[in-house]
């Protein structure tokens, strides 16, 4: 085999490799070696070192069909998944369709939520190692689920939904920073924790907020009540979790040895 040839068929292999890496379901996140090219496209990236080997995760982006996206510059395969659908009953119209003071209302809010979930802190790492928000909470409605409010179709359901009874506090699942609170007109009393490097949480309907922008949380801290503020059908939790600006499914990061499990499905594909 002559060396230009052979220099060719590496590539393949490499690229071959490359395809099949960045591959998964809607709302799982993958692992990739981070010695790789793709480790200096951004630095901002969440970077693990697991037994002195190196990974960036990745999200997989929501899509309703097999389809290959370029995000941030990295081509991703999302391989299709059937999450169900959900349908609800929103009984105050107003909140359905919106007269024009709150449609700029909500504009303006999904703007600064926007704005907030786009800010990556690098001050400090997240682990991975997340509980449930709220232990004995019972589980109403699952990520990635089509949505039909009053029988309209409407965006995916990209979050988990955890029903409880008004007041039961809830946790932070793991450690970070209050980035915004406040009243919002969908998500009503509303909390982000950014978790630093891209992984950020967010807390909806709750009937109080405990804590204020800029409090730094522990682990199972209580940072609010269930409630059921905003546009809800009864008291529950609207749980969201984004990595690198994308929506995940919040269930799986509550799965045992969550980032063992990425890792070992690495290995795997190798
Ligand atoms: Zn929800």
């Amino acid at each position: 085999m002559n060396k230009a040839f052979y220099s060719f068929f590496s590539l393949l292999l490499y690229a071959n490799f490359c395809q099949s890496a960045l591959s998964g379901v809607p709302g799982e996140v993958i692992a990739v070696e981070g010695h790789g090219a793709i480790s200096k496209l951004d630095q901002r990236f969440l970077e693990i070192n697991f037994k002195d080997q190196n990974y960036i995760l990745f999200a997989i982006p929501y899509s309703a069909s097999n389809e290959s996206k370029q995000f941030d510059g990295i081509d991703i395969n999302i391989i299709k998944k059937d999450f169900g659908e959900s349908r609800i009953t929103i009984e105050d119209l107003s909140k359905v369709d919106l007269s024009k003071e709150d449609a700029d209302r909500a504009y303006k809010e999904a703007m600064q939520i926007r704005n907030a979930v786009n800010s990556y802190s690098t001050d400090f790492k997240p682990n991975m190692d997340f509980s449930s928000p709220i232990p004995d909470g019972i589980i109403s409605s699952r990520y990635g689920k089509k949505r039909f409010i009053n029988n309209t179709p409407r965006s995916p359901h990209l979050s988990l939904d955890i029903a409880a009874s008004e007041g039961t506090p809830i946790q932070a699942p793991s450690k970070g920073k209050v980035i915004l609170t406040g009243n919002f007109f969908y998500s009503g009393n509303y909390l982000i924790i950014d978790h630093g490097y891209g992984l950020i949480s967010s807390y909806s309907h709750m009937s109080e907020i405990y804590l204020e922008a800029g409090d730094y949380v522990e682990k199972d801290q209580s940072i609010g009540a269930v409630g059921s503020t905003g546009r809800v059908t009864g008291p529950h939790l609207h749980w969201t979790v984004y990595l690198n600006k994308i929506r995940i499914n919040p269930e799986s990061l509550l799965k045992k040895d969550y980032l063992q499990g990425i890792l070992q499905s690495y290995k795997d594909v190798i």
